[in-house]
C-alpha cells in the first residue's frame, strides 16, 4: 500500500497531521508537488518531505520560489506576495532540492503529475480537460492504470468509477475497470473545495473479483486549522491565505 499527497503548500500542521493519520502498511508517500508557497513553513515541509525520502514531483510554486526567472505575472498578487515571502526564507539547501525534482513519476501501473497528462501547468477541472487528458493517458502510456495529479486542490475521479462511488466516500474506490483514470487526492494545505480538512489518498489492491486495478481510499484528517492560520499571520503573508484556510477556498 502506498499513499498520494499533493499541494502542501508550507502548511506543516496539516502535513504532520495527514502523516500521523496513515496506517502502518504504508510503503511509500509519493507527493504531487507544491511542497511550499502559501503557507508559514516552507523549509519545515520540505525538511519532513526529504527526511522521509518521498518520491516528489516539482509543482508551479516550488518552480516559482527557486526559479529566479519564473515571471511573476503569471501568479495573482496574493500569490505572487507568497512566492516573495518564500524566496526570502527558504534555505539554500531547500531550494536546491525543489528546483531538482523531475516534472513526472512513472511508477508501474500509476503515472504522478501535478497539472496534468500533457501539461505540469494545466489545470483538469472540467470533464472536456479530463476526456481530452485520458484520451493521451491510454495512447502515451497504455500500461497505466491511474494518474495521480493535483494543481486544482479539489478531489476529483474522472471518469466516475461503477456503482456510484464518489470522491466523498470513505471506502475504497475499486478502480479495476473502465479504466484508465485521473485521480486528484485534493490538497494537504489548502483544500479549495470548501472542506477545511486535509485530504490524500491510500492506493491499495487489487481487491478481489475485481479486474486488477488498484483500490483508491479517500482519507479526510481534521488538523489544527487555527494555529496554521496563526503562523501566517505572525508570518507577514496576506491575511487572506489564513481566511481561506477555514473556508476551504
Ligand atoms: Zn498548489
Amino acid at each position: 500500500m502506498y499513499a498520494v499527497i499533493s499541494d502542501i503548500h508550507g502548511n506543516l500542521e496539516a502535513l504532520e497531521a495527514v502523516l500521523d493519520d496513515m496506517p502502518e502498511g504504508v510503503e511509500r508517500v509519493y507527493c504531487l508537488g507544491d511542497v511550499v508557497g502559501y503557507g508559514a513553513s516552507p523549509n519545515e515541509c520540505c525538511d519532513r518531505v526529504r527526511e522521509l525520502g518521498m518520491p516528489v514531483i516539482s509543482g508551479n510554486h516550488d518552480l516559482a520560489v527557486t526559479d529566479p526567472e519564473t515571471d511573476l505575472a503569471w501568479f495573482n498578487p496574493v500569490a505572487a506576495a507568497a512566492v516573495e515571502w518564500t524566496r526570502g526564507r527558504i534555505t539554500d539547501s531547500n531550494a536546491a532540492f525543489l528546483f531538482s525534482l523531475p516534472r513526472t513519476l512513472h511508477g508501474e501501473e500509476a503515472l504522478f503529475v501535478h497539472g496534468s497528462v500533457r501539461d505540469p501547468d494545466e489545470y483538469i477541472v472540467d470533464s472536456a480537460t479530463a476526456g481530452e487528458n485520458l484520451a493521451l493517458l491510454k495512447s502515451e502510456y497504455p500500461g497505466i492504470r491511474v494518474c495521480f495529479f493535483g494543481h486544482t486542490h479539489v478531489k476529483a475521479i474522472a471518469p466516475l468509477p461503477p456503482g456510484g462511488a464518489s470522491v466523498a466516500d470513505s471506502e475504497p474506490l475499486d478502480l479495476g475497470s473502465n479504466g484508465p483514470y485521473l485521480v486528484n487526492p485534493g490538497s494537504v494545505g489548502q483544500p479549495r473545495d470548501g472542506d477545511s480538512f486535509a485530504s490524500y489518498v491510500l492506493v491499495g489492491g487489487p481487491s478481489e473479483g475485481s479486474e486488477g486495478g488498484p483500490e483508491v481510499a479517500y482519507r479526510f484528517v481534521e488538523y489544527d486549522v487555527e494555529k496554521a492560520q496563526a503562523g501566517i499571520r505572525a508570518a507577514g503573508l496576506p491575511t487572506v491565505l489564513a481566511d481561506r484556510l477555514s473556508q476551504g477556498r
